[in-house]
Order: structure tokens, then C-alpha cells, then sequence
């Protein structure tokens, strides 16, 4: 086992206007779930195959467990990975997938055997050692293409979106096998995603990227409660996290954030925006819609757009003072467009963000 450290990672493609990856530096602790999130093109892919040797970068360091391996053949910086498209060998069976790593390596015989029965059972797949991939689910192909990379007592486990072809109901029972397996084996690993759910379900810290660029790198709760720039905000969540722009200003109860003639308390912290513009984030199930009647001082008046039912809560669109606001509420929710609703924002979900830099502000 062993840590991995990129140390100002630059590459960029050949042709290519920008950078793939632009100065990234990330420290991955031993044994640490490491995911990598973001959108299409933002280089997850090619920062994972730096750290698996596939792709050599123009500068910066690839270090694991203290050796710098920027330069060593992939065969020589004891990993294993798991692809997106599985690649599992279609003329061999399960078995032999599973213990190919292991025999390559010259393993002796019954030691591969042994090792190809606990990751088969791990993995649900002691059934079907004897079977050829083609006579598989997508989703045991995919269990094959990780228990072939478990097999290998490698330092760090690799996973480019080993998930992401496998329709929802298996992505959300394989999800959790996977944390567990991972968990269980206490692996260094690096994962490859552009799902936000997957990635808050299974990381120990989450790398929120962008354009190449890391925008935020935390423990789940950290990323989703405290996003470090509207970016982040807007990426994780379903639905993402609201914007509000406003100016702000000064009344009789201290600093507040004007949307057209209804008002947000600012926090004190804040008061060189005084005049200025400021954007609020808010969560959609931090708003809470209020009984008829009861209306306290902050609340702020909206009216639905959209009333979608969604099983276990409610979604719902709204306008609020001319901002699209969307709204999660308990299930038993019932509301109709063209409602007015009164809605609390209790204070401590608020988040404000800078508008030209688009970063967290800081408050106590
Ligand atoms: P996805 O989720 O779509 O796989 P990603 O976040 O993994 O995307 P990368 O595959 O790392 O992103 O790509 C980063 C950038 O580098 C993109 O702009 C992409 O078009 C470019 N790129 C990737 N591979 C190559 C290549 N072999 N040649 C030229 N450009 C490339």
C-alpha cells in the first residue's frame, strides 16, 4: 500500500489549445478513496493515466509511497486498474480473466487459485468461473473486470468509470458492493467519475474538477454543504445549489441583500459589500415552505412554476423575486403553479459567494 502525490501536474495534448491538466497538485493518503469528479473534458481521465503511467505529462511529479515514478513504465508502478469498457479478455473465462494479472506475474498455480476463488466470492461470481464473458450480464463483466484488479496486491487500485455502463439499478446495488470491497481491502484508490452521487457515496475525499484545474478537494459533507466556489455549488446536487444575486444594503435591522422588494440578511462579516453585489447560495431542501399563517420576519414570498412529484419528496420550481428558485419539499407536499408560497431560509444554510471571482466568502 502507499500514498500518491501529484506535484504540479501539466499536460497538455498535442494540438490542443488548452491544458488537460493544468498544475494539479493532490496528496492522496494511504489507504484514502480518492474520487475524481467532474464534468466531461475537465482531464479526470488524463490525471488518472499520469498516475498509471499511460500518459507521460509535460511537467510536475508523479510520487508513490515516496518513489517518483513520473517516468517508469506502467508494468513498474504496481497498480491495477479497472476501465470504463471492462476489457475483459472474451475468449477466456471468468477464471482465467480473474487470475491473468497473477499469472503474468508468475504466480505459482494453486496460489492463483486460491486468490481467483476469494475475489470471485467477494464479488458474487464464484457461480460462474467456468463461463465465457459473452455469456455474462454487463454487470458481472464488470464484477470480472474488478476482481481482476483486486487479485493483484498492488499499492494503489485505479477506476476510470468502472460504473458507468451499467443501467441504474445495477449502478446503485454495484455501488455499494464496491464501497464495501474497497472498504474491506483498505486500498489506496483513485476513481474516475462524473457522477456527483457516485461520488459522494463512495469517496473518503472528493476532487472537484475543472477545466483541469482542481476547484475543491474534501470529505463529501464538506463539498456539498460548503461548495468553495459557485462552480462546485452548481455541479453537486441534484438539484444543484440555487444562486440569488442582489445588491446590498443597509436597513434598520443591519446589512441585507435586496432581490427586488424583499430582503436576506447579511452577515456582519460581510460589510465591504455594502453597495455592492453579492450572490447567495442556497440548498433546495434548506428552504422550507411555511403553513399558511405562519410568517416569520425572514421569510420571503415565491410562486410555483413546477410542482413535480418525485416518490419521496416534492421538487418544486419557483419564482422568487425574479429568480428561478428550486424547492425541495416532504412528499406530502401539494401545491399547484401559479401559488404564492412563503418560504424560510434559516440563516446558517446560507452561503455567499463573491460574483466576479464566484468564490466562498467566509462567516463565522
Ligand atoms: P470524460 O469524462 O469525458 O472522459 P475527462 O474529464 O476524463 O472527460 P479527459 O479525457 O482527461 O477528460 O480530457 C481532458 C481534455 O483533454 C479534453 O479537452 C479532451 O478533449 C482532451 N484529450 C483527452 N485525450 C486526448 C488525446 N489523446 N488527444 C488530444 N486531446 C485529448
Amino acid at each position: 500500500m502507499a500514498d500518491v502525490e501529484l506535484r504540479e501536474l501539466v499536460k497538455t495534448y498535442p494540438g490542443a489549445a488548452t491544458r488537460a491538466t493544468d498544475d494539479v497538485s493532490l496528496s492522496i493518503a494511504d489507504g484514502e478513496f480518492m474520487v475524481l469528479l467532474g464534468p466531461s473534458g475537465c482531464g479526470k481521465t488524463t490525471l488518472l493515466r499520469a498516475v498509471a503511467g499511460l500518459e507521460l505529462p509535460d511537467s510536475g511529479q508523479v510520487v508513490i509511497g515516496g518513489r517518483d515514478v513520473t517516468y517508469l513504465e506502467p508494468r513498474h508502478r504496481n497498480l491495477s486498474m479497472v476501465f470504463q469498457s471492462y476489457a475483459v479478455f472474451p475468449h477466456k473465462k471468468v477464471r482465467d480473466n480473474i487470475g491473468f494479472g497473477l499469472k503474468v506475474r508468475g504466480v505459482p498455480a494453486a496460489e492463483v487459485d486460491r486468490k481467483v476463488a476469494w475475489a470471485a466470492e467477494m464479488l458474487q461470481l464464484s457461480d460462474y468461473l467456468d463461463r465465457y464473458p459473452a455469456k455474462l450480464s454487463g454487470g458481472q463483466r464488470q464484477r470480472v473486470a474488478v476482481a481482476r484488479a483486486i487479485v493483484v496486491e498492488s499499492d494503489v487500485l485505479l477506476m476510470d468509470e468502472p460504473l458507468s455502463n451499467l443501467d441504474a439499478l445495477l449502478r446503485l446495488s454495484f455501488r455499494a458492493d464496491l464501497k464495501k470491497l474497497v472498504n474491506d481491502l483498505g486500498r489506496t484508490t483513485i476513481y474516475v467519475t462524473h457522477d456527483q452521487i457516485e461520488a459522494l457515496s463512495l469517496g473518503d475525499r472528493v476532487a472537484v474538477m475543472r477545466e483541469g484545474r482542481v476547484s475543491q478537494v474534501d470529505v463529501p459533507t464538506k463539498v456539498y454543504d460548503d461548495p468553495a466556489d459557485e462552480f462546485v455549488g452548481g455541479f453537486l446536487g441534484s438539484p444543484p445549489m440555487n444562486f440569488l444575486s442582489g445588491t446590498v444594503s443597509e436597513n434598520g435591522h443591519g446589512l441585507v441583500l435586496d432581490l427586488a422588494d424583499q430582503h436576506v440578511p447579511v452577515p456582519r462579516e460581510l460589510a465591504d459589500y455594502r453597495g455592492r453585489e453579492l450572490d447567495l447560495g442556497v440548498r433546495a431542501e434548506a428552504l422550507r415552505v411555511l403553513p399558511d399563517g405562519e410568517a416569520p420576519g425572514a421569510s420571503l414570498r415565491c410562486t410555483v412554476d413546477v410542482y413535480e412529484p418525485l416518490g419521496s419528496s416534492v421538487l418544486l420550481t419557483t419564482d422568487l423575486a425574479g429568480h428561478r428558485v428550486k424547492i425541495q419539499t416532504p412528499a406530502s407536499f401539494r401545491a399547484e403553479p401559479g401559488d404564492e408560497l412563503r418560504v424560510e431560509l434559516p440563516g446558517e444554510q446560507c452561503r455567499w459567494y463573491d460574483p466576479e471571482t464566484k468564490l466562498l466568502l467566509e462567516v463565522s
